[in-house]
């Protein structure tokens, strides 16, 4: 009988995330039902914005909040070993929505979508700058975004999975980029490896106010916002004229249990702005276009696809609490 092991969400996270919230468990495989396929999963992937609905009341329209001793939801990319549902046949490798196991069962809904690896691409990268990370740094950027030649772009969580992507896409459209992190060593790494053009680090005195003062005292075009809170609000009051506010993640609040409210939307209206959020799912239809760019990025050498990888099913909840730390460099995976 084949077992499968899962990382369930043992404790609701009391604020911070410990990773003793979760643990592996293991369950007999069952069989398939008409429709549904099974895959076995080598990489999962670990997403801060997955932390949000892992707290109580966290249903939403996007997604419902996680249930204590069940499988952490979590994107996969796996191979289908058996199927009972034709548009996902036996071999395919696929990536979908299914929760952090060895073998999910999956039916063809959640996301799921099938994949043909690119022998001169890591497998890892269909997760990582052509999975989910990259679509929210494209569609973000180009489509709520929409940079110009000569924007000044400021990116929070800037080293992170999109964070990463989302500066060097900006280089590409002719952005003066601007990345923000938390410590010396991962804003050298911003401009070194990544080539950003200034680096914040918003725990040195003086913060992202007084720095951003200096880099960019003009102000800033496109604000790509993967923190939301009060980073959010000074880069608000920092908008150019018809500016744009990509609303992306908001981390700073996920763990909080006081959430920072938003002084400056005025600035909206003053500078003839515009704030929007958008969830990657959303383009869906349009995932081929931004892979095929993305890759061929990639094979240019104009993209860097920066990876954190963890080995072991084990290790995958003390790897997210890494993550939501600033503990990575990269898009954050584990490999089983
Ligand atoms: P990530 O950026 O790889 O990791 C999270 C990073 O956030 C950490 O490395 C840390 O970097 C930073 N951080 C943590 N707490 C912070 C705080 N209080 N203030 C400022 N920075 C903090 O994670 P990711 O999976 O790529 O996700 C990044 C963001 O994108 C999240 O907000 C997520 O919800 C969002 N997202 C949105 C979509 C969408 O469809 N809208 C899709 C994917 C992800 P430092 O060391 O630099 O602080």
């Amino acid at each position: 009988m084949t077992m499968v092991k899962h990382v369930v969400l043992k404790s609701r996270p009391q604020q911070q995330m410990k990773a003793q919230d979760f643990a592996v468990t293991e369950s007999p495989l069952r069989d398939l039902a008409d429709g549904e396929f099974l895959t076995r999963n080598s990489i999962l992937s670990l997403d801060a914005g997955f932390r949000q609905w892992m707290n109580a009341g966290a249903s939403d329209n996007y997604l419902a909040e996680m249930t204590l001793g069940a499988p952490v939801q979590s994107i996969i990319l796996g191979q289908v070993v058996a199927s009972r549902n034709g548009q996902f046949p036996e071999g395919s490798h696929v990536v979908g929505r299914t929760a952090w196991e060895t073998h999910s069962i999956a039916d063809g809904s959640d996301l799921m979508t099938i994949i043909e690896p690119d022998p001169e691409i890591a497998l890892e990268e269909y997760l990582a700058a052509l999975g989910p990370s990259g679509m929210t740094a494209y569609f973000g950027l180009f489509d709520i975004g929409r940079p110009q030649a000569g924007d000044v772009l400021l990116v929070s969580a800037a080293a992170g999975g999109v964070g990463s992507l989302v500066g060097q896409l900006g280089k590409i459209a002719g952005c003066t980029t601007i990345g923000i992190s938390s410590s010396a060593e991962k804003c050298r790494w911003l401009v070194d490896a990544l080539g950003y053009d200034h680096s914040i680090n918003y725990r040195a005195e003086g913060g992202l106010k007084q720095a951003l003062r200096e880099i960019a005292p003009d102000g800033i075009d496109i604000y790509f916002d993967n923190v939301g809170g009060e980073m959010l609000d000074h880069a608000l009051s920092q908008l150019r004229m018809n500016a744009r506010a990509v609303l992306c993640g908001a981390i700073s609040q996920y763990e909080t249990s006081q959430p920072v409210g938003i002084f400056n939307l005025w600035e909206l209206i003053t500078k003839r702005a515009r704030a929007e959020g958008f969830m990657f799912s959303d383009y869906v239809e349009r995932y081929g276009e931004a892979a095929a760019q993305l890759a061929t990025w990639i094979k240019e050498g104009k993209l860097k696809s920066p990876l954190n990888i963890t080995t072991g099913i084990e290790h995958t909840g003390q790897a997210f609490c890494d993550m939501l730390q600033g503990g990575n460099l990269g898009k954050s995976l584990v490999r089983l």
